[in-house]
């Protein structure tokens, strides 16, 4: 997915508007719709900036009690885009675009990936399962706690301490 930002550059207009989906189920397998990427490019005070939200639904298992769920990832992103760099070091927090055609498909696609949530949790206070019987605490209860001490050697234990 190309745009032409000669318009802009040149001030013709000074704000372009976008959208556009792309499949990328094949490299993503936990991408369940296709990915819909939208936003706009503007020239702010001769300054181009490229501002897009990309975001798709996807199927997803929970850390804690390893439920299978599906739910819409949404990802900001936003940068100032440069024909050239004065500084070499300023490389992460800017687009290079040498040319009037921005590449943006795959530069959604990559910050879309990077702007997954390292945990999932298929709600905030998921309860997770029982280190003991594996149940999922978030649908049935257990009794493992108080049976994990047999009242028996719970006597033995204290004659052990006395
Ligand atoms: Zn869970
Ligand atoms: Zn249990």
């Amino acid at each position: 997915m190309q745009i032409n930002i000669k318009q802009l550059r040149d001030r013709d207009i000074s704000v372009l508007p976008f959208e556009f989906v792309t499949d990328i189920s094949d490299i993503e397998p936990t991408v369940a719709s296709p990915v819909k990427v939208s936003g706009e490019i503007r020239n702010q005070a001769d300054v181009i900036i490229l501002s897009m939200t990309i975001e798709a639904e996807r199927n997803l298992v929970c850390d804690r009690c390893a439920k299978e769920f599906s739910r819409v990832t949404s990802v900001p992103f936003e940068a100032c885009v440069v024909d050239h760099l004065d500084n070499e070091d300023d490389e992460d927090d800017f687009i290079i675009c040498e040319t009037d055609l921005l590449e943006i498909g795959e530069l959604a696609v990559s910050m879309f990936i990077l702007g997954f949530d390292s945990k999932n949790l298929c709600s905030e206070d998921c309860k997770g399962l029982c280190q003991i019987c594996g149940a999922n605490l978030n649908e049935q209860t257990c009794d493992c706690k108080e049976e994990s001490i047999d009242p028996r050697l719970q006597i033995l234990s204290q004659l052990l301490d006395d």
